[in-house]
């Protein structure tokens, strides 16, 4: 009898256990995600482009989020700290590592070059190199991770970026500078829909001037390269205060300034575009400030006068 009794208690103790043990987990999971908001509440977006990868993707072993862009774009600290690493690795490629303030340390990975060196104090927003393709990457991105205290080769510190910036999701643009990089999508008002005009179609006027409607993750600085010509150019012609697009949306891109510039595309070589260009290679280099044993890259804008 008394053994029932004991065991009756044991097994409401028991739940009332697993009742507490499920609750408090959740108040500190929720407690620590407000610690992260807190600790990281200044923190500015590192790079301009696509979020092509989240945290904790490939079976938990991805511990950063990727950030597809055009190679050059420049990559900036998310915070004020202290350079740490700033080397080419041969899976992260050019990387570098900023140790912050609030002992938080992050990676900024497969960089086309770095311009920072080790022990280096950074500001907030100052560029660290530009986004690349180097080390084990398959496409021009940026992978980007956040430790919650040092970076550790087992990355047990690592947390989602995405705990940092709020939540986003593959395939959306996000913007370098901000604070929160996605809620810039969309912001530019009611996109200007045309009717029969493609993407790159001339315009039905005499005007030299092409329409270009806005695809998801197309960027301005994209399409200048597109398009070989400035962003400001675009922003004059279209009557943009800001970078920011939203899909679908129209945009002029006048001819005038584009012809003396050229976008590399893969596959080409110094010589292979003198060659179709009808230039010589020698004033090629000269007028991009190259020499013959350059590497160049697709993306890349070449001066052609
Ligand atoms: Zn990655």
């Amino acid at each position: 009898m008394i053994l029932d009794y004991v065991r009756r208690l044991l097994i409401v103790f028991l739940l009332a256990l697993c009742v507490s043990i499920m609750f408090f987990t959740g108040k500190i999971a929720k407690a620590e995600m407000n610690e992260i908001a807190e600790e990281t509440v200044s923190w500015t977006f590192p790079v301009e482009g696509v979020i092509t990868d989240s945290y904790g993707t490939r079976s938990g072993t991805h511990k950063g989020m990727d950030i597809g862009g055009d190679i050059g774009s420049p990559v900036y600290s998310v915070a004020k700290g202290k350079v740490t690493k700033s080397y080419l690795s041969k899976s992260y490629g050019h990387v570098v590592f900023i140790r912050h303030e609030n002992g938080y340390e992050t990676v900024y990975a497969h960089l086309e070059n770095r311009l920072v060196e080790e022990n280096q104090k950074v500001v907030q927003g100052e560029q660290l190199g530009s986004l690349g393709n180097t080390g084990r990457s398959t496409g021009a991105h940026l992978h980007f991770e956040v430790h919650r205290g040092e970076w550790t080769i087992d990355k047990v510190n690592a947390i989602d970026p995405y705990m940092v910036f709020g939540q986003g999701e593959v395939g959306q643009l996000v913007f370098a500078h901000e604070k929160d990089p996605f809620q810039a999508v969309g912001v530019s008002g009611t996109p200007e829909m045309t009717q029969d005009v493609s993407s790159g179609e001339l315009d039905q006027s005499n005007e030299r001037k092409v329409n270009h409607i806005v695809h998801k993750g197309e960027t301005l600085w994209g399409i200048s390269q597109q398009y070989n010509i400035s962003v400001e150019d675009i922003k004059s012609a279209n009557g943009l205060n800001d970078t920011n697009l939203v899909v679908n949306q129209s945009l002029a891109i006048p001819q005038s300034a584009a012809g003396s510039k050229y976008v590399v595309k893969q596959g080409d070589t110094l010589y292979s575009i003198s060659v179709a260009q009808g230039i010589d290679v020698n004033e090629l280099v000269a007028w991009n400030g190259l020499d013959l044993k350059t590497p160049i890259y697709p993306q890349q804008v070449l001066k052609l006068q």
